[in-house]
């Protein structure tokens, strides 16, 4: 196993132990995925949701602070994650009819179902009616849709106002404070629907600007109660940091990086935080230790007032729970330094490219060749196999101690969250990418479990 980096400033990937162990040591069963289910392979590891979930979790119940954990399954396709935020006692965040089928398939209820989005259809609102799910209301617009769609008979059925913070200036999603009011007096004479609580949700990872929000949904449960309703929660939405490098090694590749370090010549404008100063479990503990107006910490002020802390984490709870594993096609000499490796796959399954920045991770090589051919070392940039020019999955040049060769794989650790299948199709007529969890058996090996069917069939087993 081998690291693509600049030598002098490595992005090496924070890696569970599991994830280290089979890329070490269960490369057979990797080679066989290949052949069975061709490149790329993006490999899911749903207890590392689970872990997530629960770590999460303990930091409310340490403080004492009821909570709800929906998953915000948009992140990423597997089934298999959305599966495990269930099995861990999690619940699911659904903006589409089809999201919201796969976790009625995987055994959800109602009540394990929140839908967030802002752009509901009929179809969407009535399956979500159906089932009792939670609907955040975007809108007195969407408010008005659902009146339409509701059934004579059943409810009455919960329901959160999605809020627009001050903070969030003219985004398009949420209400405004005075609309938010208005849809409350509206409730009150409502019986089909109940009034649950307050929804935000915030571009951005700081803890400060959910602070701010967090007032403001306090002020407006404030005035929801003194309208003679009586909510139950608060719901902060996701946008929970994860952590992919090291905060130190990320902060010293930052200020060491060039332009000259990408083939592009231009240094990207903006980064995903991949180095973080701190991971979800501390940025959730300084939230819930955040003050509030009235001098109560965050913690304090959901307890006094009996409400759950509801959210949605997407990236927080995928984090460590998928790698993507590309296989080699050719290495083309560029000139006497330098190369460019073509892989079977593409920046579509690695797609941080798209948004004209990086992926700020290295990758790892797993050589298939034996260790006395090691190669001398080369610096490549890596694209993948369509006739796009833009189809570049690392701009910024890779350092790789001995020259990978066709048929090596190259692993990208940590695309579970928006990295893996946000962009993918079928350019080329090329198969969609295959998505298989990796369960360890009894004896101690993995085997590969497609995400697609059922546990029983075709599981790679060596
Ligand atoms: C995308 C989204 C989330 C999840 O965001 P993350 O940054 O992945 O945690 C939660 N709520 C809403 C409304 C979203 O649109």
């Amino acid at each position: 196993m081998m690291l693509a980096s600049k030598q002098s400033h490595p992005l090496s990937p924070l890696m569970r132990k599991d994830i280290a162990d089979f890329l070490e040591n269960q490369q057979p069963i990797l080679r066989e995925g290949f052949e069975r289910f061709g490149s790329p392979l993006h490999l899911l590891w749903p207890e590392a949701l689970k872990d997530n979930l629960r770590s999460l979790r303990t930091v409310l119940n340490a403080q004492n602070v009821a909570s709800k954990i929906y998953y915000g399954v948009k992140v990423n396709k597997s089934l298999g994650l959305m599966g495990a935020a269930l099995g861990a006692s999690g619940g699911l965040d659904v903006s589409s009819l089809y999201e919201l089928q796969d976790a009625l398939h995987l055994g959800a209820e109602g009540r394990d179902i929140v839908a967030t989005g802002p752009a509901k259809t009929p179809a969407f609102h009535q399956a979500l009616l159906a089932c009792n799910a939670l609907i955040s209301i975007d809108s007195v617009e969407e408010f008005d849709d659902l009146l339409r769609q509701l059934p004579t008979e059943g409810g009455p059925h919960p329901v959160l106002l999605r809020l627009r913070p001050g903070n969030q200036g003219q985004s398009r999603f949420g209400m405004g404070l005075d609309d938010a009011i208005h849809c409350l007096k509206r409730l009150v004479d409502m019986p089909a629907l109940r009034f649950e609580g307050v929804h935000f949700h915030l571009g951005g990872y700081s803890v400060e600007t959910r602070v701010e929000a967090l007032q403001e949904a306090a002020d407006l449960i404030a005035i929801a109660r003194g309208l003679g309703l009586s909510p139950r929660l608060i719901d902060i939405g996701g946008g929970l940091p994860a952590r992919y490098v090291d905060h130190a090694a990320y902060v010293a590749f930052q200020e060491a990086q060039t332009a000259e370090d990408y083939r592009t010549h231009r240094l990207p404008q903006s980064f995903y935080p991949y180095g973080g100063p701190i991971d979800a479990v501390e940025w959730l503990r300084r939230l819930l230790s955040a003050t509030m107006r009235d001098g109560r910490d965050v913690a304090s002020y959901f307890a006094g007032e009996n409400l759950t802390l509801a959210m949605e984490p997407g990236r927080a709870l995928a984090d460590q729970c998928a790698v993507t594993v590309l296989r080699i096609t050719r290495v083309k000499a560029l000139d006497a330094r330098s190369a460019v490796i073509f892989v079977e796959g593409s920046s579509f399954s690695a797609c941080e490219t798209w948004f004209a920045s990086e992926f700020l991770v290295d990758p790892i090589l797993l050589s298939n060749q034996p260790k006395a051919l090691a190669a001398a070392p080369l610096r490549a940039y890596l694209a993948g196999h369509s006739c796009l020019d833009d189809d570049v999955i690392s701009n910024r040049w890779l350092d790789f101690p001995s020259a990978p060769q066709a048929g090596d794989f190259l692993a990208y650790v940590n695309t579970g969250g928006y990295q893996m299948d946000l962009m993918e199709n079928q350019f080329h007529r090329h198969p969609m990418p295959t998505r298989l969890c990796v369960r360890r058996t009894a004896d101690g090996l993995s085997e590969l479990i497609p995400d697609q069917c059922e546990e029983t069939q075709c599981s790679i087993h060596l």
